[in-house]
């Protein structure tokens, strides 16, 4: 007979789709179904964000979606940030959630899924913060979301930065590292699955390892990785931290082939001051220095990094100086966020003072100077060469990726032809958009 049904939305990061996986996992090993609509479901699952306000306003907007709709036979669990965060606080506004679940006690889901269709206590049902599990293990589970050919694979989780505008330390407590052995496992796992890119993800990737007494972690686990699952084609490093990538993390990237020429550095300003109102990395000369020294030994190297605009008190000339900054070192891809005002953060007592327009106004001026740098640098590879992973087809194109590319948050290639999905095809390059690049696939792949 077919176990009761589940039905998972997972929003936010993708740090939050790895975590939504290990649920999902967790539920079907104790015999309950996937399903795709929440009609079919007995249990709602919303694996929450509540990062900034309108991560918030989509999280409960989705909860009270599947609130109003459930039956009085459906039973609702809202997991996450936003419910690690805001508690008990998340009932009162979604009335009809029938379990809380925190981002610390994932791992206990089907037990609270159990107590919950035992109906022997009173809802709702929390499994919130207050028996705080310290380790992201739980026996044999794998931190990975697999999305097509490419995965996701969670290395640590929490972060002990001091930044002031963030509210993950809050939400996630401390970084905890998994334990090596348990990555390379996870990364064998996906090797024999045939993917072909692995994505290391945790909230700050370069700090892997210091709560296991290891010097250089990622640079360590990285010439593990590509020994433990020389098939994986790529693997790329997402969210390092200014001033933690090592001479020696350089020295591997530049080493293995496997490790793709990209990295993701989220510098968040070009300012010291504004850095050190961030309570961020204020050298601003390690930047220069990392970035030439990157340059120098990984010719192919793809920057990509993310910037806040209209943080607290950031003066015109401030912003000026973020721009020049932007202009000088001709990132390959950047993000650009507005300020947005947390309570309970370090930077609350700093307020909200400038207006919204001044920061859109910012934030365009930002991406618009961009957009300029990218199409240039785009523009550059036409005639070139390019290995693409190919994610999906349809209309007489190809939809792909190359190194440069990671995924959901970057560009993209468009290849004529229908390519199958997973294969990685020798691309040469014909156009070139701010964003997205054109190819014909070479005969030899
Ligand atoms: S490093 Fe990232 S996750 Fe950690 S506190 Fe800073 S912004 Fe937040």
């Amino acid at each position: 007979m077919q176990g009761a049904q589940f039905y998972l939305l997972s929003l936010g990061c993708a740090k939050n789709t790895v975590d939504s996986q290990s649920m999902s996992a967790l539920l079907s090993r104790a015999g309950y179904v996937v399903c795709d609509h929440p009609q079919e479901a007995d249990i709602l699952l919303v694996n929450t964000c509540g990062f900034i306000e309108p991560a918030r306003e989509e999280s409960y907007a989705e909860l009270r979606r599947l609130a109003e709709g459930k039956t009085p036979d459906q039973l609702l669990i809202a997991a996450g940030c936003l419910t690690e965060r805001y508690g008990k606080q998340v009932v009162g506004q979604v009335p009809g959630i029938d379990g809380l679940l925190g981002t610390r006690r994932w791992m206990e889901l089907p037990k609270l899924v159990q107590r919950l269709r035992d109906g022997n206590e009173s809802r709702p049902l929390y499994h919130l913060p207050g028996s705080e599990r310290k380790d992201t293990e739980t026996a044999g589970m794998s931190r990975i979301a697999v999305q097509g050919p490419s995965a996701y694979l969670k290395i640590a989780d929490g972060c002990r930065r001091p930044c002031a505008f963030c509210a993950i330390p809050l939400i996630k407590g401390t970084a905890v590292s998994r334990p090596p052995e348990a990555i390379l496992e996870d990364a064998r796992l996906l090797q024999d699955m045939g993917v072909r890119e692995v994505n290391l993800i945790a909230q700050d990737t370069s700090d892997y390892g210091h709560d296991l007494g290891i010097e250089d972690g990622l640079a360590i686990l990285l010439e593990d990785l590509v020994k433990a699952a020389p098939a994986i084609d790529w693997i790329r490093i997402l969210y390092t931290y200014p001033g933690c990538v090592t001479d020696r993390l350089i020295r591997i990237m530049a080493e293995y082939p496997q490790i793709v020429p990209y990295l993701d550095i989220p510098l968040q300003h070009g300012h010291p001051n504004v850095l050190r109102r961030m309570r961020r990395p204020a050298n601003i000369e390690w930047v220069y220095r990392t970035i030439e020294k990157m340059r120098a030994v990984i010719p192919d190297l793809a920057l990509r990094t993310t910037f806040i605009v209209g943080y607290p008190g950031e003066t015109e000339e401030e912003f000026q100086a973020l721009l020049e900054f932007v202009e000088g070192l001709r990132f390959d891809r950047v993000g650009v966020f507005t300020f947005s005002f947390e309570r309970g953060t370090p930077s609350e007592s700093l307020g909200d003072p400038i207006p919204p327009e001044v920061k859109e106004e910012r934030r365009g001026r930002l991406m618009e100077l961009q957009q300029r740098i990218s199409l240039e640098k785009n523009i550059a590879l036409i005639g070139q060469r390019l290995s693409v992973l190919i994610e999906g087809h349809g209309d007489g194109i190809s939809l792909g990726r190359s190194t440069r590319d990671a995924p959901e948050i970057d560009g993209m290639v468009i290849v004529e032809g229908e390519i199958p999905v997973g294969e990685m095809a020798l691309v040469q390059i014909i156009g070139a958009m701010p964003y997205d690049l054109t190819g014909v696939q070479l005969r030899t792949s």
